[in-house]
Formats: structure tokens, sequence, C-alpha cells
């Protein structure tokens, strides 16, 4: 039998309690009732007031997140590992399952696969492993994660990407990034059947926004004549669009960005129906303005920005930074033209995207309709009653008039 006797028993609050109940699997450090003494990212037990069992969950002792909740059953410390191990491999089969054509893909996104402040991407033969939290630092769970990463994965290399900020919020010795197992730091992958050079040794963010591949394809349905991708990044809307355009800009104010973009252009150009795509380093805002001040036209455009809400707070400023955007690209859009309009602030939800934009098109004097409403692929599943799953925001749509 497993021993339980070795793990605390933590108390939250009505207000964590309720939290819980509703689906989510964080519960904040001010909605504990006792957690002192806890050992950094320990398995603990969660009850409420009256000592009701509420599951079993990884702690943190510094972070605002103290609880990650792992399971609603109440879990012995020897299952941990074995428990750990049969939610990678359900997270394998499902990706080996629903993801097509594309070597790459998210393997272990965090709360969504159950396995909370994990997260890894495969890039064709390069796994990437981060770890948010101190649980999935403890040696144990490092070891069963590197182990059935490496059983899946026999072929391929896995990176331990180290985030130092995250290292810091959560009170973790300094670690520099390394193999942990097989030494490729760089290759090349495909999502859609389009070639991407990844680096993994680069300070940089490199690969792919992996979450918007299924969008890629999407835009790629619609996507004619002319084209304009704002914040392109390494180019994969853009290359997308490329197989089905007869020419295609793409603007990004990130100069190693578009080098990278090149290079991807050079590693795709039989596949591509355009001329040469024109990279072009600048400020998206500053261009839109300048190009439809100038009367420029496309038959598609898409705008996928960074984050500009990062905060609760930064919802208003970062609505009139998109409506700037779309209200631009919805001018210089042809009649029939499309426009793919993405958000991936959490904080700007579906529904404040979708009055945003309406706001642009009746100011544009455009007759607009939707096409589609997307989110993440399919391997960046949402986790009912944990919104920050649900981030990333695609619409596609259609300029009738
Ligand atoms: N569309 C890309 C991802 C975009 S990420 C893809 O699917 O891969 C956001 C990008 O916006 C980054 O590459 C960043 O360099 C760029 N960026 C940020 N602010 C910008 C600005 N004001 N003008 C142009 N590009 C900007």
């Amino acid at each position: 039998m497993p021993r339980n006797d070795t793990i605390s028993f933590i108390t939250a609050s009505n207000r964590g309690v309720q939290r819980l109940k509703g689906g989510h699997l964080w519960v904040y450090r001010s909605d504990l009732l006792n957690a002192e003494g806890v050992p950094p990212g320990a398995l603990v037990h969660v009850r409420d007031e009256r000592g009701r069992p509420l599951g079993s969950a990884l702690y943190s002792s510094s972070s605002q997140i103290a609880i990650r909740l792992l399971s609603s059953k109440v879990i012995g410390a020897g299952e941990l590992l074995s428990l750990v191990r049969e939610r990678i491999d359900l997270a394998v089969a499902f990706r080996r399952k629903h993801v097509r054509d594309s070597d790459s893909f998210r393997v272990i996104f965090g709360e969504a696969d159950l396995l909370p402040g994990l997260i890894v991407d495969k890039y064709n033969d390069v796994l990437v492993m981060q770890v948010l939290t101190q649980a999935f630092d403890r040696e144990d769970l490092r070891q069963t994660v590197i182990s059935a990463l490496r059983d899946h994965f026999p072929e391929a290399s896995l990176l331990d990407r180290v985030d130092s900020h995250i290292r810091e919020l959560e009170q973790l010795p300094v670690r520099e990034s390394e193999f942990a197992f097989g030494d490729r730091a760089s290759t090349v992958f495909h999502l859609n059947g389009v070639g991407f050079h990844f680096d993994g040794s680069t300070g940089q963010k490199t690969g792919a926004f992996l979450d918007q591949r299924e969008n890629y394809a999407a835009a790629a349905r619609y996507a004619h004549g002319s084209a304009l991708d704002c914040f392109t990044y390494q180019g994969a809307f853009a290359l997308h669009l490329a197989r089905v355009c007869n020419a295609v800009s793409a603007v990004d104010s990130s100069r190693p960005a578009l080098e990278v973009a090149e290079q991807n252009e050079q590693l795709n150009r039989d596949l591509l129906t355009c001329g040469d795509i024109e990279w072009i380093e600048a400020n998206a805002f500053d261009l839109l303005k300048d190009y439809s001040t100038a009367g420029h036209q496309y038959d598609t455009i898409v705008l996928d920005p960074p984050a500009f809400a990062k905060s609760k707070k930064a919802v208003e400023t970062a609505t009139r930074g998109y409506k700037e955007l779309n209200l631009r690209a919805l001018k210089m859009l042809r009649s029939g033209g499309i426009l793919v309009t993405c958000s991936c602030s959490f904080h700007v939800g579906e529904s404040e995207l979708l009055e945003m934009l309406s706001g642009a098109v009746a100011d544009a004097g455009r007759r607009v309709r939707i096409l589609e409403k997307r989110g993440a692929a399919i391997d960046h599943p949402t986790l009912v009653g944990v919104p920050e799953t649900h981030y990333l925001k695609c619409v596609i749509a259609q300029i009738i008039e």
C-alpha cells in the first residue's frame, strides 16, 4: 500500500474551495488557511474548513499560485510518479491521434493535460521542456518526465529550457539550460507541410507559435491575391499564404526574426506560388497608417500582434491598439478580401475581440461577415474552469462590400 503519512494537509478558505469547485486548478496563497512549513514542491492533500477532502495538489512555497490541483482524488506519495507517467502517456497518445500534417506540436500543455507547471514542445526531433514550478523541478519528478519522453521519442533530443525569471519567482537555484538527453539543438521542422528552421541554442525564443498551427492552414484556405502579414515573426502566416497568393509582404519590428523568416522562405521556395516575399522591418502601426493613407490595397491581411493586454488594467489601451490595427486593415482590403485577426491576450476574450471588430467595421464603413471563430490548435486544448488555458483567439472575416 502507498504510504500517505508523509503528506501535508492544507486547508483552503471558502474562496479557495469555490475556485476548485468551479473547476479551476489553482488556489492562491491568500486563500489558504494553513500552509506553514509545507516543503517546496510537495504533494499535498487539500481540504475545506470542515476537513472534507478536495483532492491532491502540488505546492509552491513561493509563488502566489500556492496550489495547483493534480487530481480530485486522494493520491498517496507512492502513486505520484506513476500518475505523472500515465498522464504523459495520455498526452502523447492524444497528440499522435489528433495532430495532422505536422511533426511539431505541444506535447504537454500544463493544466490542460492535468500536469500543471509543465510544458513540453516538440519541434520535429528536438523536444523542449519548460519547468514552471518547484514540483516539476524535484529530481524524482524531473526524472520521471525525462524518462517518459525518452521512451516516447527515442530519436529526439530533449532540451531543458530554463527561464531564469520563473526560477527566481519559484525560488529555485540558478541553473543553465541543458540537454536532458541527446545533443541536437537545431533542426528543420514542419507545420502543415511548410518547413521552418529551429535553433534551441540561441538566446531568443525561436521555434514557432505552435498554437497557431491550424490557424495558418485555415488562413490559407481563404487567402488569395496580394497578402500582407503583420507581426510575422519568423514568417509562419506569410509562408502559408505564399503557397496560395500571388504576392506576399510581411512586417515585423524584429530584424533577427525576419532573418530567420528569410531563411524559412529559402527552405520552402519550391512550394511557393508567389515571387519573393517582401520582408519589411518596421513598426506595424506606422506601416499600416502609412500604407492606408497612401491607398495601398490587399486581398488578404493577417494581424497577429503580441499580447497587448498583459493585465486586466491594460485591456482598454490594448483594445484601442487592436482597433487601430483592424480599422486600417479593413480600409485597405478589397471587396471579397480576407481579414485574419488574432489576439493572444488572455484578458481580451472572444466577445471583446468581436466587439472591437464590429466597432472597427462600423468606423471603416465596410460590410463584413465572419467566416470562422477559432482558438488555439488541438494540442493546446482549453480546460473547462481554467480560463487561462483559453487565451488565443483567431477570427477569419470577409469583406463583402
Ligand atoms: N505571427 C507570428 C507570431 C507573432 S508574435 C507567428 O505566427 O509566428 C509577435 C511579433 O510581433 C514578434 O515577432 C514581435 O517582434 C513583433 N512585434 C511586436 N511589436 C511590433 C510592432 N509594433 N510592429 C511590428 N512588429 C512587432
